[in-house]
C-alpha cells in the first residue's frame, strides 16, 4: 500500500518553496520532493538577485502580471522578515542614437504593465545621477532593486516547515501516473524506488519541468512545453570598482536575455552579467574565453572597465520555452484539467522574472489548489 498525501510538490526551488508556504498555510498536507540534498541549489541560487520592476514583458502576460505583483509582495516580505534587500533603482541606458527608440518602447511597455514610476533621462540627467556612466539617454526605474536570495530561500523553507509542509530531500521523481482520481508519484531515493499517491501534483521542477509533464503522458511537443537551456554567465570585477555606480545599469535588452548589466551586490561585490546563449547540457562552468565579450559589452557604457579586472564568477541556466530566434513566450502556469489531468499544475519555463514573481505565483497556485479541493 502506498502512502496517501494531499499535495505533492516536485522541486524545492523558490517556486516550490513559496508554493509550499502558501498551500501549507491553508491547512493542506504538503510534501515537497527534491532530488538534491537541500533546497535551492539550481536556478534559484544562480541568478542576478534582481527585483525586477516589470518593463520587459507584453501587457497581460503572466510574466508582466506576476512580476509587478510579485515585486510588491517581495519588498513587503523582505521588510517584514529582515531579508536583506536594497531598492537601489535601475537605469536602462541607450548607448547610441538607435537605441533611444528602444528606451521609449520599454518606457511605454512598463507603463502599460502598471510600472508608474519610470522616468526618461536625458544625457545630462543621467550624468548627474551616475557620473561614471557613458550613454546618450536612460530610463530610470526607481522600484527595481536587489535582494539576498539565499536568505529568501531559507525564510521560505523555514516558514513552509513551520506551517506543516514536509520536505523529502535526495529524492527524485522518476514516474508519474494518473490512477483513478489521483496520481501515483514514483520516487527514487537511496533505498530504491517506491511511490506515494497524491491528489494534487505541482510540477515546479525548473529545468526538468517539461520532462515531468512528459512522464505523466502529456505530449510536450504538441503542448509547446519543450524547454531549451539558455546559459547565463557572470564575471566579477576587481574591488577597486566598488561604489563607482550606485544603481543597477542595464543596456537595452537582447533577444534571449536582459543584456550584460552592472550590479553591485549587497556584499559590495560588483558583477557583470548574465550572458545568454543556448546550450545542450547543464554545465555551470564559466568559459574564460568569454571574458572579451563581457568586456566589450560593458565597455560600451562603463568606459572605465579594464579587461584584466574581470574574473569568471558563476553561471545559471534559464529554462526557456522560447527557442533561438523565436518571439516572446510566457510562463506556463496551468491546471491541466482540460488536457485530462485534473489536479496537475504545471509550472514550465519559469525563467526571469521568476524570482521576483515567486510570491505572486505561489498565491495564484495556492488558489488553484483551493479551487480544486473546493
Ligand atoms: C542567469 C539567470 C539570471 C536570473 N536573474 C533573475 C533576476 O535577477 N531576477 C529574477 O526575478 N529572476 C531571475 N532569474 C530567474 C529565476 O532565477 C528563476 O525564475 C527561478 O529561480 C526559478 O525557480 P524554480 O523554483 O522554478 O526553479 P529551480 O530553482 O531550478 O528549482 C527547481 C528544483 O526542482 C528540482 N528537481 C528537478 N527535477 C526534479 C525531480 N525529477 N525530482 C525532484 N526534484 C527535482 C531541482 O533540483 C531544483 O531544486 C534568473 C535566472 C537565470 C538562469
Amino acid at each position: 500500500m502506498s502512502t496517501e498525501i494531499h499535495v505533492a510538490i516536485i522541486g524545492a526551488g523558490v517556486i516550490g518553496l513559496a508554493a509550499a508556504r502558501e498551500i501549507a498555510g491553508r491547512g493542506k498536507g504538503v510534501f515537497v520532493f527534491e532530488k538534491s540534498r537541500t533546497y535551492g541549489l539550481e536556478t534559484s541560487s544562480r541568478n542576478s538577485e534582481v527585483i525586477h520592476a516589470g518593463l520587459y514583458y507584453p501587457e497581460d502576460s503572466l510574466k508582466a502580471k506576476f512580476c509587478v505583483g510579485g515585486k510588491t509582495l517581495l519588498y513587503k516580505l523582505c521588510e517584514k522578515h529582515n531579508i536583506p534587500f536594497k531598492k537601489s533603482g535601475k537605469i536602462v541606458v541607450a548607448v547610441d542614437e538607435n537605441e533611444i527608440a528602444w528606451l521609449d518602447r520599454l518606457h511605454e511597455q512598463g507603463r502599460k504593465n502598471g510600472v508608474e514610476d519610470l522616468r526618461r533621462l536625458s544625457q545630462k540627467e543621467l550624468k548627474k545621477l551616475e557620473p561614471n556612466i557613458e550613454a546618450r539617454a536612460g530610463l530610470l526605474s526607481p522600484s527595481s532593486g536587489i535582494l539576498d536570495s539565499h536568505t529568501l530561500l531559507k525564510f521560505l523553507y523555514s516558514q513552509a516547515r513551520e506551517k506543516g509542509a514536509e520536505f523529502v530531500f535526495d529524492t527524485e521523481i522518476v514516474g508519474l501516473e494518473r490512477t483513478g482520481e489521483k496520481y501515483r508519484v514514483e520516487i527514487k531515493d537511496r533505498e530504491g524506488i517506491s511511490a506515494v499517491i497524491s491528489q494534487v501534483v505541482i510540477n515546479s521542477a525548473g529545468l526538468n519541468s517539461d520532462r515531468i509533464a512528459q512522464l505523466v503522458g502529456m505530449d510536450i511537443g504538441e503542448a509547446r512545453y519543450k524547454l531549451n537551456y539558455c546559459k547565463g554567465e557572470y564575471f566579477s570585477l576587481d574591488s577597486k570598482y566598488r561604489n563607482l555606480v550606485r544603481r543597477l545599469i542595464y543596456p537595452v535588452p537582447e533577444q534571449a536575455g536582459h543584456g550584460i548589466h552592472w550590479k553591485q551586490g549587497l556584499d559590495g561585490r560588483v558583477l557583470l552579467g548574465p550572458s545568454a546563449y543556448y546550450v545542450e547540457a547543464i554545465d555551470y562552468a564559466v568559459d574564460e574565453t568569454h571574458k572579451q565579450y563581457f568586456y566589450n559589452s560593458a565597455k560600451r557604457f562603463l568606459p572605465f572597465v579594464e579587461l584584466e579586472d574581470l574574473t569568471p564568477e558563476s553561471a545559471g541556466i534559464r529554462p526557456k520555452l522560447q527557442s533561438p530566434g523565436e518571439g516572446f513566450r510566457d510562463f506556463v502556469i496551468a491546471h491541466e484539467e482540460k488536457a485530462g489531468f485534473p489536479g496537475l499544475i504545471n509550472l514550465i519555463g519559469i525563467e526571469s522574472p521568476g524570482l521576483t514573481a515567486a510570491p505572486a505565483i505561489a498565491r495564484y497556485v495556492s488558489n488553484m489548489v483551493a479551487e480544486f479541493f473546493h
